[in-house]
């Protein structure tokens, strides 16, 4: 049996076309079906449906061989246990540095600031700003940052972004740029030694339908 993790919601949605190239389809929709292991039209191959920050986990202890987890949530899980050979182009979104229009971040950091900054991705955000010498207090938060500095709990966040509505909608203003993101296929490295014959056609057949 291979097992594949996979968040529900746009993981799912952009990797369903995906898994649908290599001839695996869903019996149930995870939308609509509260279960949380869904068969295929393989025998051989079950998605399990957990929360996006949890996929690596599953796979690292290999509760799951393979799963699709954003690059974000990669970085904050550390990747220990974890082949990632495949960047499947899904899920495309950066990493930003966020302020409200009337904080002047750039003179805060030129000054040597102590800035206060409120994030769900404390990893990320701490290289971030090591890297640049600026000192930071992080406030770990597990949703809608945006209200994090409209409140005063913060000076400014490190969040995702695509469009940029949400921020617009908060009166926050994009002021750094992080890194790009998208999300990876990822891969149990034992389950990949061990299960090698089923798992390998599966990666070349995400490679030619990423491609
Ligand atoms: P939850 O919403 O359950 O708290 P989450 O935010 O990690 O968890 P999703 O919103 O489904 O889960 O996001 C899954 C992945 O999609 C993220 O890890 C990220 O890589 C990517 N992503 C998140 N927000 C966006 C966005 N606005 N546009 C494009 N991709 C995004
Ligand atoms: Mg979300």
């Amino acid at each position: 049996m291979i097992t594949i993790a996979l968040s529900k919601g746009r993981i799912y949605d952009e990797t369903a076309p995906l898994l649908k190239a290599a001839g695996i389809v869903a019996r149930d929709d995870p939308e609509k079906s509260r279960k949380l292991i869904l068969r295929t039209n393989r025998a051989d191959v079950r998605l399990v449906i957990v929360r996006a920050t949890d996929v690596p986990t599953y796979v690292q202890y290999g509760a799951a061989d393979l799963g699709v987890a954003g690059k974000d949530v990669l970085d904050e899980h550390g990747g220990q246990g974890l082949y990632q050979p495949l960047d499947l182009k899904i899920a495309r979104c950066r990493m930003v540095v966020a302020a409200p229009a009337g904080f002047d971040y750039r003179r805060a950091v030129r000054q040597g600031a102590r800035l206060k900054v409120a994030t769900k991705y404390v990893q990320t955000a701490r290289e971030h700003f090591a890297a640049k010498g600026v000192h930071v207090d992080l406030i770990k938060l597990y949703g809608s940052m945006e209200l994090a500095p409209l409140t005063g709990l913060a000076d400014a966040i490190v969040d995702l972004v695509s469009t940029g509505r949400t921020l617009e909608a908060n009166d926050l203003k994009e002021v750094e740029a992080i890194a790009p993101l998208s999300a990876r296929l990822i891969v149990n490295q034992t389950a990949l030694k061990l299960k090698r014959a089923a798992i390998q056609p599966l990666l070349e057949a995400f490679a030619r339908a990423t491609r």
